[in-house]
């Protein structure tokens, strides 16, 4: 039987498993509630009961396994094997992961759409994912860049209004806090206040009533003009930050995921449209945007291709 490899997404709060073959296919997945009590001292063994049970319900042992690939949140140290400052996983201190490959977050789900996504076969790829925040992973020459300190494709921090939004990270004015789905928001709530016309999402505004970026979206492909005008915002931001990864890299594709993607076209186009008008003439005829294909798998099968650098290395050890 073909050895497989199993994939982990290590989220606040699920953690999501799959066993997938070398190609990049899904063979089974499964999720479990993460556990972040007691300083998130029951992840790792909740994790290796999880898989133990799953192996024995399909009927495999360990040795059927390449190993074990996993994406976390917080700085991995990939010489010893840790994680560092995962503080939304109560790891406030440094944690032995053991026996796996770990990357964070945003680089395992670039893995995967590099892998069996929207990557195709290109070698050089920018992932960035739209969130709750805003995270990326870049690949060069088919390998994931991580940079002097971890700190490799941080490109939610990349600066699109000098002294803007007051970031988490301590910074003003990062993409984050414009592109992600509480940017979009917080543009809305900001342009609402001068906004005069007739809006859905003045009303919604000015009633105190809760606002989605996926709402924003919504009411701009049905024609609210301050719905338009805040999507065209966030694209021009969108736009300028990815003009210059693009400008820096020149990657084959620069691949847009996470739940603000969901706009599909609507935020596509016209982050298109500004990113072009942003790009070196060599980058903009050349550098492709896309959105992302695997969805909420990218993460799980970004991991598992980590494990496939086991394959000709040591025999994965059970625990
Ligand atoms: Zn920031």
């Amino acid at each position: 039987m073909a050895k497989k490899l199993i994939g982990i997404d290590l989220g606040g709060t699920t953690t999501k498993f799959a066993f997938i073959d070398t190609k990049g296919n899904i063979l089974a997945k499964w999720r479990i509630p993460t556990d972040i009590s007691e300083h998130g001292s029951h992840i790792v063994p909740n994790m290796i009961k999880s898989i133990s049970d799953q192996m024995r319900k399909e009927d495999y042992n360990t040795e059927d396994f390449f190993g074990i690939g996993m994406g976390t949140p917080g700085a991995v140290d990939r010489e010893k094997g840790t994680v560092v400052g995962a503080y939304n996983l109560g790891w406030d201190i440094v944690q032995p992961v053991g026996a796996t490959i770990s990357a964070n977050l945003a680089n395992s789900a670039a893995l995967g759409e590099y892998w069996k996504g929207a990557g195709d076969t290109a070698q050089d790829v920018v992932f960035i994912t739209l969130g709750t925040g805003v995270g990326g992973g870049v690949i060069a020459n088919g390998k994931l860049v991580h940079g002097i300190n971890g700190g490799a494709g941080e490109v939610g921090h990349i600066t699109v209004v000098p002294n803007g939004y007051q970031c988490t990270c301590g910074k003003r004015g990062c993409l984050e806090q414009y592109a992600s789905a509480t940017g979009v928001v917080h543009i809305a709530k900001d342009m609402a206040q001068t906004f005069t016309g007739k809006s859905r999402i003045k009303e919604l505004i000015d009633g105190d009533e809760d606002l989605t970026s996926k709402m924003v979206f919504f009411l701009a492909d049905n024609g609210d003009i301050l719905a338009n005008q805040i999507v065209d915002r966030v694209c021009s931001y969108l736009g300028l930050a990815l003009s210059h990864i693009g400008n820096t890299l020149n990657p084959e594709n620069i691949i847009i995921g996470g739940g603000v993607s969901n706009a599909g076209n609507t935020l596509l186009q016209p982050t298109t449209r500004y990113f072009q008008e942003n790009a070196f003439p060599s980058v903009r005829d050349s550098t492709k945007l896309k959105l992302a294909q695997l969805g909420n798998d990218a993460g799980v099968i970004g991991a598992a291709s980590l494990a496939l650098q086991f394959r000709n290395n040591q025999p994965f050890a059970a625990k």
